[in-house]
């Protein structure tokens, strides 16, 4: 193996620390501290795990956390009740709602419920729409992670290739927008990239590799170029292992930069949802 282990873990304990005193700053100018309202309809043992993840580390720091469990049978107008109650609660800094939903209950309709200054999530078409605007606001906490990764390296953005795989509302186009702003040169593949039969000649290319597609070894050391920085954000279950999108052996003889799966984009990705509590928090009282 010739490429640097990009790893998550060290860089989310130090961003804990800076964000542990600013809670605590934060507690002394305001005699509260941020809170974060997690919903969670029906029992789904991956969300469990995640929520436990964040609540470990939402107490590690000093910050509040709630989680409203409901039924699998919750009807809608029960969720947007329950939202609202949260968005007029100025005791609650930010609200996130638990993936996945059961199948009568639409995403994007409780997102759009939720208020933009309580959105940690980031994914409120005005949150968005300040991406979109290059003045992001609160943004989607896996993109924010991915970009921590790739900034602490000290890599240059300016008019490096970066390509993506995934094009989702969580990872992919809000990454893309990111990076943007740092005049990065993006490509975003997806499903319809790798049926046309092209994914590996836009792989080949970037100098910045990021790949969220939840498929086991879909990149390969042969689709990637000698020295690339590779962020693989794919969590995936093979036998008794979890492993990301792309195949580690192979890509890390040739890549300069690679994360590990998991220890890589997972314990960031919950630490950026703490510090868009505090953002909230802040924003709520600007
Ligand atoms: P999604 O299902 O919303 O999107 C998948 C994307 O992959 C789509 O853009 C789709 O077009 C593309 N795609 C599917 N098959 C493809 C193929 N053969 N070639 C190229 N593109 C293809 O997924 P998501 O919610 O963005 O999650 C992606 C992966 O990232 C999953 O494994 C998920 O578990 C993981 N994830 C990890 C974290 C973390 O913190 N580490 C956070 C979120 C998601």
């Amino acid at each position: 193996m010739s490429a640097r282990l990009l790893e998550g873990k060290p860089l989310a304990e130090s961003l804990k620390s800076e964000l542990k005193n600013e809670v605590d700053q934060l507690k002394g100018k305001y005699k509260t501290n941020p809170s974060l309202s997690v919903i969670q309809v029906g029992d789904n043992p991956a969300s469990s795990v995640y929520a436990n993840q964040q609540k470990k580390c939402a107490d590690s720091l000093g910050i509040g956390y709630n989680i409203h469990r409901l039924s699998i049978e919750a009807k809608k107008e029960e969720l947007f009740s329950l939202i609202d109650g949260l968005n007029k609660d100025d005791l609650v800094s930010g609200i996130i709602i638990q993936l996945p939903l059961p199948s009568h209950i639409d995403h994007k309709e409780l997102i759009l419920r939720i208020s933009p200054l309580k959105d940690v999530e980031g994914l409120h078409p005005e949150n968005l729409g300040k991406l979109v605007l290059g003045k992001p606001s609160l943004a989607p906490c896996t993109a924010l992670a991915c970009v921590e990764l790739i900034k602490s390296i000290g890599v240059d953005l300016y008019g490096k290739e970066v390509v993506i795989v995934g094009h989702s509302e969580i990872v992919g186009k809000p990454l893309a927008l990111l990076l943007l702003n740092d005049f990065a040169t993006i490509t975003v593949c997806h499903i319809g990239t790798s049926q046309k039969g092209c994914l590996n000649d836009h792989t080949k290319y970037a100098d910045i590799l990021v790949v969220a597609v939840g498929k086991a070894g879909l990149i390969k050391g042969e689709h990637i170029k000698e020295g690339v920085i590779v962020v693989d954000v794919g969590i995936n279950k093979v036998g008794d292992r979890i492993v990301g999108d792309v195949e580690f052996e192979s890509a890390s003889n040739v890549a300069s930069y690679i994360t590990p799966v998991p220890g890589g984009v997972g314990p960031l990705t919950v630490v950026m949802l703490m510090k868009n509590t505090l953002t909230a928090f802040k924003l709520q009282r600007e």
